[in-house]
C-alpha cells in the first residue's frame, strides 16, 4: 500500500483500527519529502528524528487505547506540516525572511497545540512568501516552491509550501494562513482543498501577525472531509486571542454523511466575478462546477456584489497599513540577527534595510504612508469605509442566497518569474479571494477541473459568518459527485 495516498481521515481511521502504524505512515511521508523536496522546495525545516520518535510513541498509545477499548485522539499518529509563519515550539520560524533567521519560538500556536493535543505529529515547516506577503511563494528569502503539477510554475502563495506539500503527497494535510487568499489561492493552484474560516472562528495566537484584522489560520488537505476534521480541532474560543468568538464549534463531520443532497440550498453566482481578464477555461470550469451543485439540488441564481472592484485597492491599503505597525517589532534587538552600526538608529536601519526583502519593504513604506498624519483620512480611513460597503454587499447577497460560488483566482498557476517585475499584476491574482477577508467571512477552495496545460482550477464557496458547516456540506457534496480532488500530479 502507498501510505502517502491516504487522505487524513482515512489515515486516522486506519491508525485507530490498527491497519497501519504511525511509524510506517510517518516514514513514508519523510521518505517522499526526502525524495522530492529538493526539486519541490515545499519545506523550510524538518524534524525527521523527532517525528519518528513521536510516531513510535503514538503507536504505543494506539495499541493501549485499542486494548482498553478507549478512543484515542482523533489525529493520533498522523503527520502534518505547518506554514512557517505559525509557531511550533522548538522549530525555527523564519516567516520566509532573513530577519527571523535563527529564531525558534518556545511555544506552539493555539492551532498547533490543539492539533498536537489531538495526536498529530508536526514533521516540518513549509515555505511561504516573506511574512505571508505574496501570491506565488517567490517572495520567500529562501527561494521559491515549485508547483508539483509543473515545476516551471508557482504553487501560489503565500501558503505555497503547504499546498505543494499536500498536492505532492508529502503530508496528508498542512496548516496555512489566509490574510488575503493565502490558503485558497495556493490550494487552487496546486489542486487541493483549503479552508479559510470566518474571522474569529480560529485563534490567531502564535501566528506571526501580518494584517491583524484580516489574518486567519486555515487548513489545506486533499478532501473537504479532511479540512472539516482539521477545522473541528483548531476552531473555537481561545483566551489568548480576544478576537475569537465564544460560539460553540459545531461537529463539522456530522453534516458530511448520507446523501449529498443540496435541496433547499440557494447558491449565488456573483456577476462581478466573471470579468474581462479571467482565463476562459477557469470561467468554464467554475460554471460547470456550479451545474454540479445544481444537479445535487441547489437552486442557482445570479447575485451582485457591486463593490467587488474596490476590494483590491482597499486590501492593499489596509493590509500594508497593519503590516507596517506589526513589523515594527523586527528591529534587530528582540529576534533574529542584527546588523551593527555606530548608533541605534543606524543599527535599526541597517538591520531592517538588509534583512527585509523588497516586497516587505514596499508594504511597510506604503502602509506607513497611508497611516501618516495628513494622509490617514484620505487613505486608511477611506479604505475602512469602503471595507464596510464590501461587507454590506455580502450581507445583502446572503439575504437572497445561502452560499456564493465563484472562481478562486482569475488564472491557473503562472510561470515562476512571470509576475515578479510587476507588483500590480501579482496583486490581481487576489481579486476573488480578498473580499472574504475584508468581510470576515469563510471561504472554501476546492479543485474543479484542469486547463489545457493540465493545471488545476479551483472553485470557491463563500458563506455568511460562521457558515462553515454549510460550506463544508456543499463542498463535500461536490466531491462526492466529482473526482477532481483525487487527481494526483506525477512528480
Ligand atoms: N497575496 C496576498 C498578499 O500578498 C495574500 C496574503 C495572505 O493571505 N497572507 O497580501
Amino acid at each position: 500500500m502507498d501510505f502517502t495516498e491516504l487522505s487524513l481521515a482515512q489515515a486516522a481511521r486506519m491508525l485507530r483500527d490498527g491497519e497501519i502504524s504511525s511509524l510506517e505512515l510517518t516514514r513514508a511521508c519523510l521518505q517522499r519529502i526526502h525524495q522530492f523536496d529538493e526539486k519541490q522546495h515545499a519545506f523550510l525545516a524538518l524534524r525527521p528524528e523527532a517525528a519518528l520518535d513521536e510516531a513510535r510513541h503514538a503507536d504505543r498509545r494506539l495499541t493501549t487505547a485499542r486494548g482498553e477499548g478507549q478512543a484515542p485522539g482523533p489525529l493520533l499518529g498522523v503527520p502534518l506540516a505547518v506554514k512557517d509563519v505559525v509557531c511550533v515550539a522548538g522549530l525555527p520560524c523564519t516567516c520566509g525572511s532573513r530577519i527571523l533567521e535563527g529564531f525558534t519560538p518556545p511555544f506552539d500556536a493555539t492551532g498547533v497545540a490543539r492539533l498536537r493535543a489531538a495526536g498529530a505529529i508536526v514533521v516540518g515547516k513549509t515555505n511561504t512568501d516573506e511574512f505571508a506577503m505574496g501570491s506565488s511563494t517567490e517572495n520567500s528569502a529562501y527561494g521559491p516552491t515549485h508547483n508539483p503539477w509543473d515545476a516551471s510554475r508557482v504553487p501560489g502563495g503565500s501558503s505555497g509550501g503547504s499546498a505543494a506539500a499536500v498536492a505532492a503527497r508529502m503530508v496528508p494535510a498542512a496548516l496555512g494562513t489566509d490574510t488575503g487568499g493565502s490558503v485558497r489561492q495556493p490550494a487552487s493552484f496546486c489542486g487541493v482543498t483549503g479552508i479559510k474560516p470566518s474571522y474569529g472562528r480560529v485563534s490567531r495566537y502564535g501566528l506571526v501577525a501580518y494584517g491583524s484584522s484580516l489574518d486567519c489560520l486555515g487548513a489545506l488537505a486533499r478532501t473537504v472531509e479532511d479540512t472539516a476534521l482539521l477545522l473541528g480541532i483548531i476552531a473555537g474560543h481561545d483566551p489568548l486571542d480576544s478576537t475569537t468568538l465564544e460560539q460553540p464549534v459545531p461537529d463539522y463531520l456530522q453534516s458530511l454523511t448520507g446523501d449529498p443532497d443540496l435541496h433547499g440550498v440557494r447558491v449565488g453566482v456573483p456577476r462581478e466575478y466573471f470579468i474581462a481578464g479571467i482565463q476562459p477555461e477557469v470561467e468554464r470550469a467554475v460554471h460547470q462546477a456550479v451545474q454540479v451543485l445544481a444537479t445535487l439540488g441547489a437552486e442557482v441564481r445570479e447575485v451582485s456584489l457591486p463593490h467587488t472592484e474596490y476590494a483590491l485597492p482597499v486590501y492593499y491599503l489596509i493590509a500594508p497599513a497593519e503590516a507596517s505597525a506589526n513589523l515594527a517589532r523586527y528591529d534587530g534587538m528582540r529576534y533574529g540577527p542584527r546588523r551593527t552600526a555606530p548608533d541605534l538608529w543606524q543599527t535599526y536601519a541597517a538591520t531592517r534595510g538588509e534583512l527585509f526583502g523588497a516586497e516587505v519593504k514596499r508594504r511597510i513604506m506604503l502602509g506607513t504612508y497611508a497611516l501618516s498624519a495628513g494622509y490617514y483620512e484620505a487613505y486608511y480611513a477611506q479604505a475602512q469605509k469602503v471595507r464596510t460597503l464590501i461587507r454590506e454587499d455580502f450581507e445583502r447577497a446572503f439575504g437572497q442566497v445561502d452560499l456564493i460560488a465563484c472562481p478562486v483566482a482569475p488564472t491557473t498557476a503562472f510561470r515562476l518569474g512571470e509576475n515578479t517585475s510587476d507588483p500590480l499584476a501579482m496583486y490581481l491574482e487576489d481579486v476573488f479571494t480578498l473580499p472574504a477577508n475584508l468581510a470576515g467571512i469563510p471561504g472554501l477552495a476546492l479543485p474543479c477541473g484542469f486547463d489545457s496545460q493540465r493545471l488545476p482550477i479551483g472553485m470557491q464557496l463563500n458563506g455568511p459568518p460562521l457558515s462553515e458547516a454549510l460550506l463544508l456540506r456543499a463542498g463535500w457534496g461536490y466531491q462526492q459527485s466529482t473526482r477532481w480532488h483525487l487527481e494526483a500530479p506525477v512528480l
